[in-house]
């Protein structure tokens, strides 16, 4: 099973991806993850990519795509994976159905209501040393500025900030809407409510999870 998990910047699918991958034994395959170590690095890919983040753009697919390409074929991945922030628009959509093409699969959106998504990205703040996320309304650092983690600094990311926000929505609604199209059409495409506690958010998840046998899947592979 190949599941891809998509959301809103600030629509807590990157937590919830944690969750189902702890639990379904899935790895979770974030673009987010992959990109900070190749910014941390300081590869090739990661300084463009850093270039383009800090100009509030998309990274571009090229680079994205390398480094899942990399990603979903190491022998963890061989029975399923989860991915999250990928794909991300259309081109991106067919490059994975060439990559991995024929996997069954299930596309889950976390739904979230902008106006609190535009609240929960102004609140975001992030450790400049491990990249740890905290958010100042819903998961506040024990000390003020401080990663509950590593007790690195934390940050506004540049592209946190409400002057990028806005757009980095836009964009999103925009390319989202062609994919939510193209999997509704294969008939795998799933909407989930993403408001309320974590908790409740992963219930809802787990549910369609659960209906799509990934349950029992999981069940014989413990045998
Ligand atoms: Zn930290």
């Amino acid at each position: 099973m190949r599941i891809i998990l998509f959301g809103a910047p600030g629509s807590g699918k990157g937590t919830q991806g944690d969750l189902i991958s702890r639990r379904y034994k899935y790895p979770k395959i974030s673009t987010g993850d992959l990109l900070r170590r190749a910014v941390r690095e300081g590869t090739d890919l990661g300084k463009k990519a850093e270039a383009q983040m800090n100009r509030g753009a998309l990274v571009s697919d090229d680079i994205v795509e390398g480094l899942v390409r990399e990603r979903i074929t190491a022998p963890d991945a061989r029975k399923g994976y989860l991915l999250d922030g990928f794909p991300r628009n259309l081109d991106q959509v067919r490059s994975l159905e060439a990559m991995d093409g024929g996997r069954p699969e299930l596309a889950i959106e976390v739904d979230v209501d902008r106006r609190v998504l535009i609240e929960r990205l102004q609140s975001r703040r992030t450790c400049r040393s491990c990249g740890a996320i905290f958010n100042l309304l819903l998961k506040r650092p024990g000390i003020e500025g401080r990663c509950d983690v590593c007790g690195g600094e934390l940050y506004q990311r540049a592209d946190d900030r409400p002057e990028v926000i806005g757009k980095r929505l836009e964009v999103y609604e925009e390319e989202t809407r062609k994919i939510k199209n193209h999997y509704r059409e294969k008939s795998v495409y799933r909407r989930v409510d993403g408001s309320g506690p974590v908790e409740a958010v992963f219930a809802r998840i787990s549910e369609i999870l659960e209906r799509e046998n990934v349950g029992r899947e999981r069940e014989q592979d413990r045998r």
